[in-house]
Formats: C-alpha cells, sequence, structure tokens
C-alpha cells in the first residue's frame, strides 16, 4: 500500500477532525501518500480528492465539524456509482482507504470491499454511541458533555420558575446519551429505548417527587424512546393528568453534534487513526477500530454493523437508585 484515502461520511461528529489529522499525520509518520477524499463518497464518485501531508492538518485537533465535509450518498449504493469511485481511486492512484463514519458509512465500505476487493478500515465517527465493537465512538463523550452543560443551563430557569421540563436529545434508536447524560446531569427520569417502563410509571414518579416537595423537574428524553409519544405529546399527556406542573420543552436538536471535541474525543481519535493506518500497513482489511477496557481493538466491520454496545445495565440501576 503505497497511498490511503481518508474520508469521513454520514453524520458528522466532534472528533472526526482529530482522527483525520491522526490518519494523515500516521501516514506521514509511515511515509505513505495520503489523500483526502472531500464530501463522503459523493466525492470519491466524483474524484474530489486533495494529497495532505502533516501540515495539511495542523491547527484542527480542536475544532468541531469535519474539514473534509461529509455527506449522505445515493449513487454509492448503486454498482454503477461504486464502480466511478473505484475509477476514481485508480486514477489518482489509491490503493486502500480509512472510513470515518457510523453504521451506514461501513455498510458502504464493506459493499464496496466485496465488490473490488479495496482494503478498507472504519474508524466509528458517531455522537449516538450504537456501533459495536467498541466501548466509545469518537464523538459519544463530547456529546455527552454538550448536553450535560445545557441541562445544567435548563435546570436554572427549571427551578427559577417551578417547572417541569422535558429535554429531548440525540442517540437515534440507542439511550446511551440519554442514560449517561442523565445521571449526570441528575434528571428526574430518564426515558430510553432500551427500558420502556410506561407512562403511569412516568407520573407515578412525577406525583412522588411533587409530593416530596421538589418543585422542579428535568425528564431526559431519548429521540428513540418507545413510550409512544413525542415529546410534545408528552407534555400535552403530563399537562392533562397531572394538573400541578408547569410543563415545557427542549428539543436540543443538532447543537449536540457540534462543538470543540473533548480531551477523551480526542485522545480516542488519535489513537484509532493510528491503528486504522498500521492496521492496513500491515495487510488488515474489513475491520473497525474500536476500544474495549482501554485497549485498541480490530472488531470485523461485518460485526461491528450488525449490533450494538448494549446499554449498560449497572448504570440503569444506578438511575433508578439516584431517582428516588
Ligand atoms: P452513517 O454512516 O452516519 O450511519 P448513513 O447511514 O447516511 O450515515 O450512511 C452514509 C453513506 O454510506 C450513505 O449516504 C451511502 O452513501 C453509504 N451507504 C450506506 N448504506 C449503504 C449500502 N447498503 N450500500 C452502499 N452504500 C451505503
Amino acid at each position: 500500500i503505497k497511498k490511503i484515502g481518508v474520508l469521513t461520511s454520514g453524520g458528522d461528529s466532534p472528533g472526526m477532525n482529530a482522527a483525520i489529522r491522526s490518519v494523515v499525520r500516521t501516514c506521514a509518520y509511515m511515509k505513505v501518500d495520503c489523500v483526502g477524499i472531500y464530501r463522503g463518497y459523493q466525492g470519491m464518485i466524483e474524484g474530489d480528492f486533495k494529497p495532505m501531508d502533516a501540515r495539511s492538518v495542523n491547527n484542527i485537533i480542536n475544532k468541531g465539524g469535519t474539514i473534509l465535509k461529509s455527506a449522505r450518498c445515493d449513487d454509492f449504493r448503486t454498482p454503477e456509482g461504486r464502480k466511478k469511485a473505484y475509477e476514481q481511486l485508480q486514477a489518482e492512484g489509491i490503493d486502500a482507504f480509512v472510513v470515518i463514519g457510523g453504521d451506514g458509512s461501513f455498510t458502504g465500505a464493506m459493499v464496496f470491499n466485496q465488490e473490488y476487493h479495496f482494503p478498507i478500515i472504519g474508524i466509528p465517527g458517531t455522537i449516538d454511541n450504537d456501533i459495536f465493537g467498541t466501548s466509545n465512538t469518537v464523538g459519544f463523550d463530547t456529546a455527552m458533555n454538550t448536553v450535560v452543560d445545557v441541562i445544567d443551563k435548563i435546570r436554572d430557569t427549571a427551578s427559577s420558575h417551578n417547572r417541569l421540563f422535558f429535554v429531548e436529545v440525540m442517540g437515534r434508536d440507542v439511550g446511551h446519551i440519554a442514560l449517561n447524560v442523565g445521571v449526570g446531569a441528575g434528571a428526574e427520569e430518564i426515558l430510553i429505548p432500551e427500558a420502556n417502563r410506561g407512562l403511569e410509571r412516568l407520573l407515578e414518579s412525577l406525583k412522588r417527587s411533587k409530593k416530596s416537595g421538589k418543585s422542579s423537574s428535568i425528564v431526559v428524553v431519548a429521540e428513540g424512546d418507545k413510550i409512544g409519544k413525542s415529546v410534545f405529546e408528552l407534555k400535552e399527556y403530563v399537562e392533562e393528568h397531572l394538573p400541578i406542573y408547569d410543563v415545557r420543552v427542549s428539543v436540543l436538536g443538532h447543537m449536540q453534534r457540534g462543538g470543540s471535541p473533548s480531551c477523551y474525543d480526542r485522545v480516542l481519535a488519535s489513537r484509532m487513526g493510528v491503528k486504522a493506518v498500521e492496521s492496513l500497513l500491515e495487510g488488515q482489511t474489513n475491520f473497525m477500530v474500536g476500544i474495549q477496557n482501554n485497549k485498541i481493538i480490530l472488531t470485523p466491520i461485518s460485526k461491528a454493523i450488525k449490533g450494538h454496545t448494549k446499554i449498560d445495565k449497572e448504570l440503569i440501576r444506578v438511575s433508578e437508585i439516584m431517582t428516588t
């Protein structure tokens, strides 16, 4: 392998730049060429490439987003689209790539590898932490810190006005962000898809906490929560069944994907980038780099896209005790 491409694809996450930087610098260290592929698979198909050296990635470790831009690309889902991508990579002399993204991006890479035997390695970059084979994805820690910070602020205003807030956080169909920030920000209740305890229990808990003298409350709701109501419907439901509360809703949205990455995410991304390039150079392909018990490991990409990291049962128990 003489020339490695690097791209960011799918939903962005804080720390992607640190991962790009690490891939580029490891290539420089190993004396192989590195090419930035812009706008994910779309840029691959269009040949939107730029050679990168160690200096191309100065001053980006602290930046959110991705300097390579990210995109979703329907053409790459078709054999014709992938053929174009292959031809562009051939023309540029790129003979392996590192894709930083989520399970969709990994699926694309795997399909591409099957068709063209093209060496690929994935680095998990998503705030949702919904990828098997790693206890942390790049961006998850930053997103949790961002959300805790915001909930602390919401708490200030909630307590000034004796209000109940439903705060919806991201996470797609898993509750990792919600559970962790719920515990970390001291939420009254945490609604996650992995533990749906129903509306009755929510009302009971809110009643109990009001009785015990609490005047304001925060309920963290995962966007993939299975309680069967949107946060706005939850507000209406509680107002109707428990008129003692003045209820407000806050849907945090895309701010959760932005911001300067945490130290943890920067270090994680740096470690993963090194492993990705080293693995390709050792002849490994079709793996995702992950972290387990603070060790950097490889997981077959086919396994990574199939499962989710299981929600931490012990943390669910802690959350139940904390919300008593
Ligand atoms: P994420 O990587 O964050 O999960 P997406 O699911 O949007 O984001 O996937 C990113 C891109 O990966 C898609 O826009 C598409 O180009 C490519 N991709 C996803 N699934 C496939 C697939 N089954 N075959 C080929 N390419 C795919």
